[in-house]
């Protein structure tokens, strides 16, 4: 199949050249970097044999979008990448702006050759010779590029699939995601509140807090303080009942209903000052605000959804994969699709961590490789 890989046919739909590749690794966070070092690492050739698209116009997967304050020393610790080091990093730096050279020296180092900004719009299943898949990818100013792949690892993450549940009523104030904040800054003289009870929504309030703006917070369930450590059994614990649910096919929970909500002590502390106490579930969207479960009104001027991603899957509809409960049905080694031989997912479920998406982009390369033995 390599002899055949630079440009070949041409689709006599659109007019669209086919490039062929044994494996397409789409998306070029931590999970897809994983993937592609393995594939690369196996033989195969960046831009002959293998492609790897990403639809982010620099390096650094959904961290390039984080905000300023969330500095280094606010995140969860970033696993390194295969056969590299991301070394001392300034805590003080933002997360951002770390990982995003820390990916972008990577895929240099490595010789990846990620191809951007493309997104991939579509895979389909093909019986052509030598091929399994076709894979369409689009850059922003609407050029196509078509791919004939022997396998597909999808690396997407979740940033492009922010979730917000839905409530009766509408709200006539400005809303937004954890995907659009950038700075506290843009909140002041503002009442804000904070929905969701993750992490990132204790982070948000704190921070609004910190700079002097009247926050709120909202949880639909009571906050799940974690009173024990997470160490390597509880991160173990995680990940096998996430596993159990992603075998069965069900959509993976958002992290913290696995893992809990670390205590710090500046978060015990805002939680005495009564900064970090939850006013319970929403009821109702008002014109001006919210109304509670228990029966309170709060007039706000702006409503944060801090409630969590979903996986970015739609370019995957074509091959009918997911159930009717928004799940997968994923394999024992938990990359490999069960209705889609070939398809693996990689960040998704059980390897949604850095440290995870490390480990299963080698599963993921691995699968690949042995998928596509007889176009090698
Ligand atoms: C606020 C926040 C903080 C977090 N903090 C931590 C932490 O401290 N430690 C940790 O381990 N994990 C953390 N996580 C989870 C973390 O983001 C993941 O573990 C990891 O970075 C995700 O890597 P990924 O490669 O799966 O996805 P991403 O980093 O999202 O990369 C996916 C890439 O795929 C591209 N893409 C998407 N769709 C397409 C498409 N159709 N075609 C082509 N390209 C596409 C995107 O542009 C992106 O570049 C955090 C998550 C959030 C939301």
């Amino acid at each position: 199949m390599a002899e055949n890989s630079v440009v070949t046919d041409v689709n006599p739909s659109a007019d669209v050249t086919v490039h062929r590749r044994r494996v397409v690794v789409i998306g070029a966070g931590q999970a897809g970097l994983s993937a592609a070092y393995f594939l690369k690492r196996a033989g195969l050739r960046p831009g002959v044999d293998l492609e790897v698209l990403d639809a982010n116009p620099t390096a650094g997967g959904a961290w390039s979008h984080r905000w300023d304050a969330l500095t280094f020393d606010h995140v969860n610790g970033l696993h390194d990448l295969p056969d590299s080091r991301l070394g001392a990093a300034d805590p003080a730096e933002p997360a951002r702006d770390v990982v995003t050279r820390y990916y972008g020296r990577y895929e240099q180092e490595k010789g990846l050759g990620v191809q951007r900004p493309w997104r991939v719009r579509s895979v389909r299943a093909v019986d052509d010779p030598g091929a399994r898949f076709r894979v369409v990818a689009e850059r922003p100013d609407g050029a196509l590029r078509e791919y004939a792949a022997g396998a597909v690892v999808s690396a997407t993450g979740t940033w492009d699939q922010p979730y917000v549940p839905w409530y009766r009523g509408r709200f006539g104030g400005r809303q937004l995601t954890t995907r659009d904040f950038t700075a506290p800054g843009d909140f002041a003289g503002r009442r804000v509140l904070v929905v969701g009870g993750g992490i990132s929504a204790i982070q948000f309030v704190q921070l609004l807090d910190e700079h002097g703006v009247d926050t709120l917070w909202s949880t639909r369930t009571p906050p799940r303080w974690r009173d024990c450590p997470f160490d390597t059994e509880a991160g173990l614990g995680v990940e096998n009942r996430v596993a159990a649910r992603t075998r069965a096919g069900l959509r993976p929970r958002s992290v913290v209903a696995e893992t809990g909500l670390p205590t710090s002590p500046s978060v015990l502390d805002a939680i005495d000052r009564g900064v970090l106490v939850s006013r319970g579930p929403i009821r109702a969207l008002t014109s001006d605000g919210v109304d509670f479960a228990d029966g309170t009104h709060e007039a706000v001027d702006v409503i944060l959804w801090a409630t969590g991603f979903r996986a970015s899957l739609s370019h995957l509809a074509p091959l009918g994969i997911r159930e009717r409960t928004g799940g997968v049905v994923m394999a024992d080694d938990d990359v490999s699709v069960v209705k889609a031989p070939g398809v693996s997912l990689v960040g998704y479920g059980r390897s949604a961590s850095t440290l995870g998406a490390t480990r299963a982009g080698r599963r993921a390369a691995r699968r690949a490789v042995d998928f596509t033995a007889d176009l090698g």
